[in-house]
């Protein structure tokens, strides 16, 4: 039997940041919710061997697949991680930046508003918070500038890391020869349009 096989896929997280963190690059999937990401830490990463993690990028137009997966000391309850983002700055950044080594985290995604902040916070309109009128539903003062609420979002960088470095960028046309982006790309796409 091959473990390809028994591979189980989850998406259910917002996103990945890359954030320069504790002298090294970090990869961070993202969560709303801190319990849900520390019980995922808990049950399915913290099982994991550093030195059989994977994260696979495969890059089709302007998005890309995020693809995270590694052997377990619990293979019975593992999971294997994808996502197709958009190809942003920050990931640009990491991946002529990360020199082969990251550090895996999980993180917490939370939407603030104008109450919730000090007055020089950026709002994700790229004004202040006091160029926002409170008056007026915290719309944006700026007359160019379409911003009709303030709201700005911060990531919460849990503690907990893994040591990636086995860091691999394909082009779709390569994930037949890497197990696990082909294994990802066969039961979340290929499969899907049949
Ligand atoms: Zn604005
Ligand atoms: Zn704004």
């Amino acid at each position: 039997m091959s473990s390809q096989s028994s591979i189980r896929w989850f998406d259910d997280f917002v996103g990945v940041a890359y954030r320069y963190y504790d002298l090294r690059m970090n990869v961070v999937p993202l969560f709303t919710d801190r319990k849900k990401a520390s019980a995922l830490w808990h049950d399915i990463i913290h099982w994991w061997l550093d030195s059989s993690i994977k994260i696979r990028f495969v890059e089709i137009d302007d998005e890309y697949w995020f693809i995270l997966g590694s052997d377990s000391q619990r293979p019975e309850s593992n999971l294997s991680f994808f996502k197709i983002l958009p190809k942003s700055e920050n990931y640009e950044r990491f991946k002529n930046g990360h020199g082969g080594e990251a550090y895996l985290r999980l993180g917490v995604y939370v939407t603030k508003f104008r109450k919730n902040v000090k007055k020089d916070e950026l709002c994700n309109c790229g004004h202040a918070a006091e160029d926002h009128d409170k008056d007026d539903n915290d719309l944006c003062l700026y007359e160019e500038c379409m911003c009709k609420k303030f709201s700005t979002f911060q990531v919460t960088i849990l503690k907990r890391k893994k040591t990636i470095t086995d860091i691999v960028f394909l082009e779709e046309k390569d994930v037949k020869n890497d197990p696990l982006a082909w294994n990802c790309l066969n039961i979340n796409k290929y499969s899907k349009f049949n």
